[in-house]
């Protein structure tokens, strides 16, 4: 059968200490993240998650409300994630200027949302998680409780993550997650932070829909042209400059966005 694999660490063991020790990761991702994977694999084998990808399984669970499931497989997106929201200190780079600016309007400054993302993970009563996210187009400060995760949410686009479930810490700071937290911002990976804002390629495209203005035959790029090699999905100005209206054979140049 296909299974879920636990992802590498993009990084070695002791890559984050002494903020995050040698020993929490053996434990955290060798024991807890790896227990998630194993977990999951049992529970669904035979069952119609079986082959799903991840991403699918969270969606499909949640849907289904088959809890032990969805906990497991949303635990492992959260991990994946929080591993890679973070980096060795001095190799995550600078907030990019396009995150500084939606933090200013945000939160007013860097220093208020370090505040904002301190405050939602010290309040998250037992474990969760503390996120930076985009929320229909807003930048956002929220936690989540438990396993409880906005992989699959619409109109959720999750930059950031801090685990603060005890395991994350309570090796290296005891009970104090509040030092933890403030001590991550050492270890965030910006490049990463500045890759999820970015768009995805189609949405940054025109992807209206073009009229043929001799003949009026209508260009949907949900559609495409299949059958003169244009796929489903390819805005207007991707179409090759040679091809022709399939309706009556003029060029592109006779076509205008649909009013
Ligand atoms: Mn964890």
């Amino acid at each position: 059968m296909k299974e879920i694999t636990l992802a590498p660490l993009p990084y070695a063991d002791d890559a984050l200490a002494p903020t995050v020790s040698e020993k929490t990761i053996s434990f955290h991702y060798g024991k807890h993240h790896a227990g998630y994977v194993k977990t999951l694999n049992g529970l669904i084998a035979g069952t119609k998650y079986e082959g799903l990808s991840l991403g699918e399984i969270v969606a499909a669970s949640r849907h289904a409300g088959d809890t032990a499931i969805f906990n497991n497989a949303a635990q492992i997106w959260n991990h994946d994630f929080y591993w890679r929201s973070l980096a060795p200190a001095g190799k995550g780079g600078e907030p990019s200027a396009e995150l500084l600016a939606s933090i200013s309007t945000s939160f007013g400054s860097l220093d208020a949302c370090k505040t904002a993302l301190a405050d939602a993970a010290v309040k998250r009563f037992g474990s969760g998680w503390a996120w930076l996210l985009i929320k229909d187009g807003k930048l956002v400060i929220e936690s989540t409780s438990n396993a409880e995760t906005p992989c699959g949410k619409p109109g959720v686009k999750p930059l950031l993550v801090i685990d603060v479930w005890e395991h994350a810490y309570y090796i290296d700071y005891r009970n104090r997650r509040a030092e933890f937290v403030d001590k991550c911002w050492n270890l965030i990976d910006w490049h990463k932070v500045a890759k999820r804002m970015e768009k995805p390629r189609v949405a940054l495209k025109d992807m209206a829909r073009y009229v043929c203005i001799t003949c009026g035959w209508v260009y949907d790029p949900q559609e495409g042209d299949p059958e003169s090699g244009i796929p489903a999905g390819t805005p207007f100005e991707d179409i090759p400059d040679e091809w022709l209206c399939p309706a009556c054979g003029v060029g592109k140049e006779m076509f205008e966005k649909e009013r």
